[in-house]
């Protein structure tokens, strides 16, 4: 049974009955899927389209479970639907999208679907970067906790294929992305988590950073007064965006900061963050005591311990999940130290924000290796930290002469190279003991690999070799 301040603090009410409902899913990858699976479990009538040829595995799961499809396109099929389910990866562009808004058949994205089907409160993390770390440091704060913990959403394990599983009373974590926000509806998260909003995706945003930080926003959009949102203080994208909404009394705001300022909910004071809701204030723990090295870390270690506080995580668990946590692959991630030179893989820093923090936060001189598929990058903002920080730059991959060009003249040495081996063999012969070989290449992997995952395991493998 669920208790009455369950109800409110989730989102399902009627529209989990979708017996007979026609449902078309469009994209048939992990999320498509699952969904799929969900709703015709629940006895809707569901059809998957997909404008290019499904993966064999896939196919083989539809037609097990006697799921109609199509693929290689779309037909007006697709179209014969009370609404639509779309995955991240489709482009509002689509024709079957177009359509579908033609007709006027409702779009919903998985999470929305998903969302319907869940009991328990969710804690939801939007932003250009962090999401997948502080989804992680909360996941495992909450385990630490002894609480049944759901981690879902963007982080590669979609939320329609747990649901089932999630009780009342456990926790549901999400990650969650602005692709996923574009399409709710009554999407209904009891704490939303706005990390940051820098240009990112914005190729499907119509190159309006406004867009993007509105689809952000709608994390909070069916939050109520007993609702939480954490947002961060120190983003003008946010505060500014944020002033103009302030009128309406709900949810709940709480800033976190890394500066000094004892109004915000969480912030920083000599070196300890302290967290403050509703009338209690403590200094959480010392920020050296932190497993995230780096201010960027700092920041989502604090979202994190104030999501937790309003779960009411007492803060000796959130202390000990804090300086316990081993990390995210791929993220900052320490891989050896080899002849007194340290090796961090951040194949994941896929844009220059992301290397900004990873260059911040280190205190050795670095050899960096970065480049691969540029999204349009401008790399003047990593200038003044390049030239502090970096001794020595090996660009790889399609964008390896732009960034030659724009960083080279701010470190003491450049090389370019066409592959991962030769950049690790020329990082590790030309770094000296005690630098640090940071591989944070600014820049997607499709150029050279299959995701970032291959190129950061790659790295790991090259490095294990030496
Ligand atoms: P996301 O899931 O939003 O892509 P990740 O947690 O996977 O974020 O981190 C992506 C990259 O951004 C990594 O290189 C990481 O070190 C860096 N990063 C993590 N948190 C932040 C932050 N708050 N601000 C800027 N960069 C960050």
């Amino acid at each position: 049974m669920t208790t009455d301040s369950q109800q409110r603090i989730t989102n399902n009410g009627d529209r989990r009955n979708v017996r007979g409902h026609r449902v078309t899913i469009v994209g048939a990858a992990r999320s498509g899927i699952a969904v799929a699976s969900l709703l015709q479990a629940r006895d809707a009538v569901v059809f998957v389209t997909d404008h290019t040829k499904i993966d064999d595995s896939r196919r083989a799961f539809l037609t097990n479970e006697g799921i109609e499809f199509e693929e290689g396109g779309h037909t007006d099929r697709a179209l014969e639907a009370d609404y639509m389910v779309t995955s991240p990866g489709v482009l509002d562009s689509a024709s079957v999208l177009t359509q579908a808004v033609e007709k006027r058949l409702p779009i919903y994205s998985e999470i929305e679907v998903a969302a319907w089907f869940c009991d328990a409160p969710i804690i939801a993390i939007t932003g250009s970067n962090g999401k997948t770390t502080t989804t992680s440091l909360l996941g495992h704060i909450f385990r630490t906790d002894g609480k049944k913990t759901h981690v879902a959403g963007n982080i590669g394990n979609p939320f329609s294929a747990v649901v089932t599983k999630v009780d009342p009373a456990d926790v549901v974590v999400l990650e969650v992305s602005s692709f996923q926000l574009d399409h709710i509806d009554s999407f209904h998260p009891h704490v939303s988590v706005l990390l940051n909003i820098t240009p990112d995706h914005l190729d499907r945003y119509d190159n309006e950073l406004g867009e993007y930080a509105k689809s952000k926003f709608r994390i909070r959009e069916n939050q109520q007064s007993d609702d939480v949102f954490i947002y961060n203080l120190d983003d003008d994208q946010i505060t500014s965006r944020l002033e103009a909404m302030k009128r309406s009394s709900k949810p709940v705001s709480y800033g976190f900061t890394l500066s000094d300022t004892p109004s915000a909910a969480g912030f920083i004071r000599d070196d300890a963050l302290i967290i403050r809701t509703g009338q209690n204030k403590e200094v959480l723990m010392q920020s050296d005591e932190l497993a995230l090295r780096g201010r960027h870390n700092t920041g989502n270690s604090l979202a994190a311990a104030i999501a937790a506080r309003v779960m009411e995580v007492r803060s000796e668990i959130i202390r000990s999940s804090l300086s316990r946590f081993e990390g995210v692959p791929h993220r900052l991630e320490f891989v050896r130290e080899v002849d007194g030179i340290r090796y961090v893989n951040d194949s994941k820093a896929t844009n220059v924000n992301s290397v900004w923090f990873a260059l911040e936060s280190m205190n050795q001189p670095v050899v960096l290796i970065a480049g691969g598929r540029d999204k349009g990058n401008d790399y003047e903002s990593l200038r003044q930290l390049v030239a502090e920080k970096v001794r020595i730059l090996v660009a790889i991959g399609e964008s390896a002469a732009t960034v030659a060009e724009d960083l080279g003249p701010y470190v003491d040495q450049t090389v370019m190279v066409d592959s991962m081996v030769d950049a690790v063999n020329y990082a590790s012969l030309l770094a000296r003991n005690g630098e640090t070989v940071l591989l944070s290449p600014a820049c997607a992997s499709f150029d050279m690999f299959d995701d970032f995952e291959e190129r950061g395991d790659v790295f790991k493998r090259l490095i294990s070799d030496l």
